[in-house]
């Protein structure tokens, strides 16, 4: 038995449920997983199974019907929205499969804000943001919007932005999904290196099967549960 304090995050029993009317879609049936400090873990499930849903569960961007969300030792479900707030920002960091970038803000501001949001003085998150933004091959884009980027370098600014206030977690929900098949595998590579330089434990959400065996461990949905697959 794995001692929930332990591991950055572990998920108890979740359940989601949504309703339409009359219709009610059980998505997550009791979903149990824990991922340990560093542990890189591939999702991956056909369409509609639920991975976006777990994946803003763990995140705490949304609350489960019933079951636990345990990020850092701590309970979600018993803190206070502020609280949880704060624990999201400290502790997790997201990326999505759209880069959700501020279109009015550089690459660099974008990887700036949420460290200033955090209480990062400006001048030591300023370098934070350029050391990452180098390390993503960025250094010659600091100062461009976004809707100047390309692709994959929006999908890079994301990933700089999620990892700048230093999360023991990363989630990632289809991160290269909208790339093609030469920027996403580029795109991938420097997410996992980097994941794997910092230490960070990763939830990454892929279709992408090839991408999942370079991960620690795969998981699947299955009718609602969570199925380890082995490395
Ligand atoms: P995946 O990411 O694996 O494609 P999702 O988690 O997005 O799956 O969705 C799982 C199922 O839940 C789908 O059938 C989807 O239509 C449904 N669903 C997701 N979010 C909502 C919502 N907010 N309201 C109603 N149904 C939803
Ligand atoms: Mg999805």
């Amino acid at each position: 038995m794995n001692d929930a304090s332990d591991m950055p995050l572990v998920l108890r029993d979740v359940r989601r449920t949504f309703r339409s009317g009359d219709e009610r879609l059980d998505v997550l049936r009791g979903v149990d997983l824990s991922l340990r400090a560093g542990e890189i873990v591939a999702l991956v499930a056909p369409s509609g199974t639920g991975k976006s849903t777990l994946l803003h569960l763990a995140g705490l961007l949304e609350s489960p019907d019933a079951g636990q969300v345990i990020v850092g030792g701590q309970d979600a479900g018993r803190l206070g929205d502020l609280e949880r707030t704060a624990i999201r920002r400290r502790m997790i960091g997201f990326v999505y499969q759209a880069h959700h970038l501020l279109p009015e803000f550089t690459a660099l501001e974008n990887v700036v804000l949420p460290q200033l949001i955090a209480g990062v003085r400006r001048a030591d998150a300023r370098v934070r943001a350029e050391a990452l933004l180098g390390s993503f091959g960025l250094a010659h884009r600091l100062d461009h919007l976004p809707g100047r980027l390309s692709g994959g370098e929006k999908q890079r600014v994301a990933i700089a932005r999620a990892l700048a206030n230093r999360p023991g977690i990363l989630l990632a929900d289809e991160p290269t999904g909208n790339l093609d098949v030469k920027t996403s595998e580029a795109v991938f590579d420097e997410l996992l290196h980097m994941v794997r330089g910092q230490g960070v434990a990763a939830l990454i959400a892929t279709h992408n099967e090839e991408l999942a065996a370079r991960m620690d461990r795969v998981v699947t949905l299955r009718d609602g549960q969570l199925v380890d697959l082995g490395s």
